[in-house]
């Protein structure tokens, strides 16, 4: 039976970069990872399931300026690790990004955001109609000509804003599987089925048998609420799953542009950018889908769902639904899925951003887009935004990702790692 020091659950971003923190800038020299895909970065971490943003708090009009700087620094921290890398060119793209405001008040809030965020972001711009044609002559043109509409955004012009994060993961498990004289194993198609834990750490029970550890750590995207569950941990949670979709056009941007957060919505607005790992195009989305499964395109996850279920979500819906904002949204996001009119209605959001696209441009992307593990308060029947993670204090840890779980990575691996270590030091 293999044993570790600590044993990381999940070949996800998360998982692998604290793979990374644990072997290469730690003393720690026992360090497993188990996946139960056969290749890493399978689910929400492929560059087809998220929308590949290094997300710095700019752009995201959904985060308030305490949120932002602390995503920034998330995202710093990638960038300061990507930046030593050979393959940098293949983790980090720079591009254009943009949030752009559409009429006097969208403008308005935007001149007024400015005012509070340039100190802390240099290289933010204010963006007069003029500069955004030169960014993004689609934005601001329809047949050579201004849009009619005011129109002013916030962005900067060459900073890295795009990542694959599969390409940020393999990176990560690379690194900590050549560190010399240090035991760093990966075991793919691993899937784990029960952690029991007993007087001297935690025996991990998978498909191909038992592994140890003094300490384990489950970053297992939707399934680590599922795990934890089956330990008695996290009962006051459950998993809203939503899922997001996506559509292509021909290349009609050249880098990314945000829409304003409408604030009574719980998801982020759509945007529109280049696909990472397809040319040519334009990606749009996501769409938000209230879907009852824990991973997108993947059989046999909605037991997995049911089992976390509870009649607390089931409210958090219900109260969403009575809000007829929110409602409109839902079920407008649920037509985006239908065949037959989904293109039509997409193609209304997407005009906010390019005024002239055609219908004809627009296909719905197929078998592209993961899910948001939305974690629920079930006792105060809330939904939570971003990460949670769950510490019971008995040396396992639990993390909850949806955005911007990708971009927090290595910051979420450091405070993991340092969870990790002081629990090894008892
Ligand atoms: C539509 C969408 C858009 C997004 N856009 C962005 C974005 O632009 N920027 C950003 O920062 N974030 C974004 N996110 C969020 C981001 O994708 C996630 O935060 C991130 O990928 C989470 O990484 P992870 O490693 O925690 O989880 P995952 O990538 O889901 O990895 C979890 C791994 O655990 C494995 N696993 C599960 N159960 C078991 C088991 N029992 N045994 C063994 N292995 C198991 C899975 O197979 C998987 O490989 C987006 C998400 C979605 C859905």
């Amino acid at each position: 039976m293999d044993s570790y020091e600590v044993l990381i659950i999940g070949g996800g971003v998360s998982g692998a970069a604290l793979f990374y923190q644990l072997a290469c800038r730690t003393d720690v020299s026992r360090i497993g990872l188990v996946e139960k895909h056969s290749s890493l970065a399978a689910v929400n971490s492929h560059a087809r399931s998220n929308s590949q943003t290094l997300h710095c708090g700019d752009i995201e009009t959904n985060y308030t300026l305490e949120k932002a700087i602390k995503v920034k620094a998330g995202a710093d921290k990638v960038v300061k690790y990507a930046e030593t890398q050979p393959d940098c060119d293949r983790i980090l793209f720079r591009c254009p990004k943009m949030v752009l405001g559409v009429g006097p008040t969208e403008a308005s809030f935007l001149r007024q955001r400015f005012t509070t965020f340039r100190e802390h972001y240099p290289h933010m711009r204010l963006l007069e109609r003029e500069q955004i044609a030169e960014i993004e002559p689609a934005v601001a043109l329809v047949d050579g000509k201004p849009r009619p509409e005011e129109i002013v955004a916030l962005g900067s012009v060459d900073q890295y804003s795009a990542v694959d994060f599969r390409a940020l993961t393999k990176s990560f498990i690379h690194n900590a599987t050549n560190v010399e004289g240090k035991v760093t194993e990966v075991h793919l198609e691993t899937k784990v089925l029960a952690i029991v834990q007993n007087v001297d750490g935690f025996t991990v029970t998978t498909n191909k048998g038992e592994l140890r550890a003094k300490a384990v750590v489950v970053s297992a995207g939707a399934h680590s609420l599922y795990l934890a569950q089956q330990m008695g941990y996290g009962m006051e949670y459950s998993t809203l799953p939503v899922a997001g979709s996506f559509y292509y056009t021909p290349k009609v941007l050249n880098g990314k542009v945000y829409t304003i957060q409408d604030d009574r919505l719980p998801f982020a607005a759509i945007h529109g950018d280049p696909d990472v790992i397809k040319e040519g195009v334009t990606r749009w989305g996501p769409t938000a889908l209230v879907l009852p499964k824990l991973e997108r395109y993947i059989g046999g996850t909605t037991t997995e769902f049911f089992k976390t279920f509870h009649l607390g979500v089931a409210a958090v819906m219900l109260r969403m639904l009575k809000h007829p904002t929110i409602r409109a949204y839902l079920i407008r996001n649920v037509l985006f899925e239908v065949p037959g009119i989904r293109r039509r209605l997409f193609l209304k959001d997407a005009h906010k951003i390019v005024p002239s696209l055609k219908l004809e441009d627009l296909t719905f992307a197929k078998g592209i887009g993961g899910i948001r593990p939305q974690v629920v308060d079930r006792a105060k029947k809330i939904m939570l935004l971003g990460e949670a993670k769950i510490n019971p204090g008995t040396g396992i840890l639990f993390n909850m990702t949806p955005s911007p779980g990708a971009t927090s990575c290595l910051d979420n691996a450091e405070k993991d790692a340092a969870l990790v270590l002081e629990f090894l030091s008892r």
